[in-house]
């Protein structure tokens, strides 16, 4: 790297390492297990399809892990993100708390996912490999993905969820314009994809299908790597930019926040933003609430199991440790599809198992409404997934305000709506519904769980 670049790094306040959670979790989530033996999974087992680099990663219980330089280079495009104080809302909602928020849609990507596509494909690229396989639900991982690959030259092939890539086309064409591949899953090109087609010519496709076409494809080809966009101790390390980041912006106006808000998926942009204040909170005792906010439609956190069960339907990834409704459960089409995952990261699981970390559910007709809240006074119109968290923190201000308290709210804005317009179309003519979980439901999701 030169010398004018190094000094454009430190003059932007980036940071150098990542956090690493696991280093100050008072208990760690117990080890994935191999699908088949049920026993501890080994770097042997990873090693077909994730680079070494990253299955260290996934491993590592070192506080900092540097940061690249080529991967800062690359950060240094949109990163540190803006944080803004959202005067405007805290007038709209009248309230005396003061809310910040970090804005992750300033990404090219549009969401936070860039921050972990760009690493994951740098340590590929750096052991040799010449292509990655991913999946992709609504296609804000795939998009970043793409672009990550784009940029280090790597080729990519993306198995998007067949219902999605009829319903959100502009996303695939993302893709393709950084020059990936992009299959409508079930796909022709695997044996898991010819399986289900064989047996329903019309399937709509879902995440499970696409991740296991991924996976055999990855597992298939020399060159070639498979990639994840959540969950996953690696990828939530990288995302720790967005809550490091934070820190020094608040540290900058003299705050810090009593409450740290963020959606939650898979776990990704929750753990980035609010491990590093785990962190203090850990170590040195300070009393900040961290809270995920997910959907009631698929309320993981809050009504789910905890223990071991599979990261995809057909039972291809190991077992994983966490909170969970059950590989099977098929959740309602809601608005958030980055929301629609039946588990959740082991990291994040154990931190709400062990009370250190909290979560909420919420409806999403009353998530929009915030939503459009947000957007009239701050002008910025947010995805749906976000729009969790926004809607956790708008209750987190009236709350105050009933209070007459001046809470200091934080919370993260994982990426921007201007590609879910339809989804507001909906709002907007008021055909939005909410899907509360039946617990008849629950149940029988639950019944299916692995005996380990
Ligand atoms: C994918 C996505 C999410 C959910 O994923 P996490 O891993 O839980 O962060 C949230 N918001 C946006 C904008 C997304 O693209």
């Amino acid at each position: 790297m030169s010398e004018k670049t190094k000094i454009l790094l430190k003059e932007k306040h980036m940071p150098k390492a990542w956090y690493n959670i696991m280093a100050d979790m008072p208990n760690l989530p117990k080890p994935p297990l191999h699908p088949g033996t049920k026993q501890p999974v080994g770097p042997d087992d990873l090693s077909p399809i994730f680079p070494m680099g990253l299955i260290g990663q996934e491993v590592t219980q070192e506080r900092w892990v540097e940061i690249p330089e080529e991967v800062q280079e690359i950060y240094r495009l949109w990163r540190p993100t803006p944080l803004h104080r959202a005067h405007r809302l805290e007038k709209a909602l009248d309230t005396p708390a003061k809310i910040y928020y970090k804005y992750e849609g300033a990404s090219p990507a549009g969401s936070h996912k860039l921050n972990t596509a760009v690493p994951q494909v740098y340590y590929n690229k750096k052991e040799g490999i010449k292509r990655l396989a991913t999946e992709t639900g609504a296609g804000q991982w795939g998009v970043a993905l793409s672009q990550a690959c784009n940029f280090f030259g790597l080729e990519c092939t993306v198995y998007m969820v067949k219902v999605s890539y009829h319903q959100k086309p502009y996303r695939r064409t993302m893709m393709q314009i950084f020059g990936s591949e992009v299959f409508a899953s079930p796909s022709e090109h695997t044996n898991s994809g010819r399986a289900i087609l064989k047996a329903d010519p019309d399937s709509l496709g879902s995440l499970g299908i696409a991740i296991s076409e991924a996976v055999e494809d990855a597992a298939g080809r020399g060159d070639t790597n498979y990639a994840l966009g959540s969950v996953l101790n690696h990828v939530i390390l990288h995302q720790t930019v967005i809550g490091l980041e934070a820190k020094e912006q608040l540290e900058k106006v003299d705050a810090y926040p009593d409450v740290v808000i963020a959606c939650c998926g898979g776990g990704s942009n929750f753990g980035g933003t609010a491990f590093p204040f785990a962190y203090d909170k850990i170590v040195k005792g300070a009393k900040v609430k961290l809270v995920a906010a997910e959907p009631s439609a698929c309320p993981t956190l809050t009504r789910g199991h905890f223990g071991y069960d599979f990261g995809d339907v057909a039972g291809f990834t190991p077992l994983l440790w966490m909170y969970t409704l059950g590989k099977e459960f098929m959740p309602p089409g809601i608005h958030a599809g980055g929301l629609r995952y039946h588990g959740d990261s082991p990291l994040l699981s154990q931190l709400v198992h062990d009370g250190i970390a909290e979560a909420r559910a919420f409806g999403q007709t009353a998530v929009f409404e915030s939503a459009l809240v947000f957007a009239k006074s701050e002008g910025i119109i947010p995805a749906p997934e976000s729009s969790h968290a926004i809607h956790a923190a708008v209750q987190e201000a009236l709350a105050a305000k009933e209070a007459g308290e001046a809470r200091t709210i934080l919370f993260n804005l994982s990426g921007h709506g201007l590609l879910d317009l339809p989804s507001y179309d909906t709002y907007l003519e008021g055909k939005l519904i909410d899907y509360p979980l039946p617990e008849e439901n629950l149940k029988e999701a639950l019944k299916k769980l692995p005996q380990v």
